[in-house]
Parts: C-alpha cells; sequence; structure tokens
C-alpha cells in the first residue's frame, strides 16, 4: 500500500495568522489531499516573541479556515533533546565549529576582506573561527565565551558527496552546499535552530512532501545537507508561490489588517478569505 501524503504547516507563535500564512496552510492542506494527513507544528524556540495566546489563536483561525490536522500539534519547544542528540552527533564528527563572533566582529571581517563572501544567497560567514587553533579553540571554551555552533559546509559536502532534491514546480535541484556558508546550527542565546530543529522534526513527524514558501529556498540546499548527514528520509519538496498584493511587492507578514482574525471580525466569510489566497 502506498504512503498516504503527510504535509505540514508549521508557523511560529509570535504573531497572529495572516493572508500569507494561509496560503502556506493551503499549500499544504490541498497537497495532502483527501487521503493524505495534515499536521500541525508550533516552530516555538525563537525565544521571547512567542506567546501563549498567539497558539491559540493560529489553531483557532486554521479550523475557522477550514484546514484540520492530525494529532496533536508538535510544540518544538519539547523537543530540545532530540536537537541536542542531533547536534552532538554533528560535534562528534567534526561537522560543526563553535563560534565565537559577534555579527559586529563578522562585520569588521568582512570590512577587512574588502568584501563580504558571496554565496548565491548574499553574503555568508567569512570562516574566522573555522581556522581557530586547536589551542585556541580549548582556551576560549574553557573560559566559558559564549559560543554558536555552525556547520562545516564543505567538509559536510565532501562526506555527503553531490546531493538533489525534487521539487514538485522546479524539478530534481542539484544541492550547492556553500549557497548559505557555514550557517548556525545552534545560536548563542537559544541552542538548536531553525535549520536543525526542521530537520529533525520533519522527520520524526514522518512528513513525505514539505511546503514552504519560495523565499525558503535556498535553506532547503542547507536541510538536504543535514537529512544525509543524519541519515533522515528525504521527503519531497513544494516551494511555493508566495503572497503578493496588487502592486506585486511581497505582504507584510505584520499587516495586522490582514490577519485572519481581523478579516473575519470585518464580517468576511471563510469562503471570500479562502478566494484572497486562491
Ligand atoms: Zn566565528
Amino acid at each position: 500500500m502506498p504512503t498516504p501524503t503527510r504535509t505540514r504547516f508549521a508557523p511560529s507563535p509570535t504573531g497572529r495568522l495572516h493572508l500569507g500564512h494561509a496560503l502556506a496552510a493551503k499549500v499544504a492542506w490541498d497537497l495532502a489531499g483527501g487521503e493524505g494527513e495534515f499536521l500541525l507544528r508550533h516552530e516555538d524556540i525563537d525565544g521571547p516573541r512567542v506567546r501563549e495566546e498567539f497558539y491559540q489563536g493560529i489553531e483557532r483561525d486554521l479550523e475557522w479556515l477550514g484546514f484540520h490536522w492530525v494529532g496533536e500539534p508538535l510544540r518544538q519547544i519539547s523537543r530540545g533533546r532530540f536537537y541536542n542528540e542531533a547536534l552532538e552527533n554533528l560535534k562528534s564528527r567534526h561537522l560543526i565549529y563553535p563560534c565565537f563572533c559577534t555579527r559586529r566582529e563578522i562585520q569588521e571581517e568582512w570590512a577587512r576582506m574588502g568584501a563580504a563572501p558571496q554565496g548565491d544567497g548574499g553574503p555568508i560567514y567569512p570562516g574566522t573561527c573555522r581556522d581557530l587553533t586547536s589551542s585556541q579553540l580549548t582556551a576560549r571554551l574553557a573560559a566559558g565565551d559564549p559560543h554558536a555552533w555552525r556547520l562545516d559546509s564543505a567538509r559536510a559536502a565532501a562526506l555527503t558527496g553531490p546531493l538533489t532534491f525534487t521539487d514538485l514546480r522546479h524539478g530534481e535541484v542539484e544541492v550547492n552546499p556553500e549557497l548559505l556558508g557555514d550557517v548556525v546550527l545552534a545560536r548563542k542565546d537559544i541552542g538548536p535552530a531553525y535549520h536543525l530543529a526542521v530537520v529533525v522534526d520533519d522527520a520524526f513527524q514522518q512528513i513525505s512532501h514539505i511546503t514552504r514558501g519560495e523565499d525558503l529556498l535556498e535553506s532547503t540546499h542547507v536541510h538536504r545537507l543535514l537529512q544525509e548527514l543524519l541519515e533522515l528520509p528525504e521527503p519531497i519538496y513544494l516551494h511555493h508561490r508566495l503572497m503578493a498584493d496588487d502592486a506585486g511587492k511581497r505582504l507584510a507578514k505584520r499587516d495586522d489588517a490582514l490577519a485572519i482574525a481581523a478579516l473575519r471580525a470585518s464580517g468576511m466569510s471563510r469562503e471570500e478569505v479562502l478566494m484572497m489566497i486562491r
């Protein structure tokens, strides 16, 4: 029997659900279809902006829109142990390294270099801490200097060899491991962060098809690499278009007039709201 399509919608409970989110939820809902399963995950590890009322608001708005998820919503805040396991795994294989740089030091390094090194996605981390000697590293760790953990993308790519991912709109895409450079997998303030949490949870929730806005296409290169390093299953992707207003520019996510709750309060019906994200 073929595995049913499993998709997820993964908002951050740091604000109200807007039309742009509703579009993302609808893409995941539609792809799951009648036979498949649509899951909900709250990406709530981003600290102080997360508020309890936003979890409830998001769930209420999704229900109102008619997108009903299977099972309990997953909260990333309860999953730290698993992210740390993944981090330790990468650490033990020297695929990540501690980075002590502040934002300012990174900018100063870019200035020293004359120009920031460019990935295809824009300026990337100059690699300063990748070249620390082991005695420097030991001293700074012993001193308790705050640090992030960065993926050693070149080392990771050498280990995995060439990779691809399949996208339902873009076809087969060759992974460029250097696209975003040595990304942060664990932050100084919150520990394991977005890129790592997402791949660990997509595997845990057995997501077969990952839908996301095309603004995240570059991140997928990193995620595919991490899936391979962590021996996680390879999902299929669908990077969908973003909401655009009449002027064609991206809707500001924080534009409260476009919150689903505001549209509902203004007397719009579910059907009318869904028409806006067709
Ligand atoms: Zn650094």
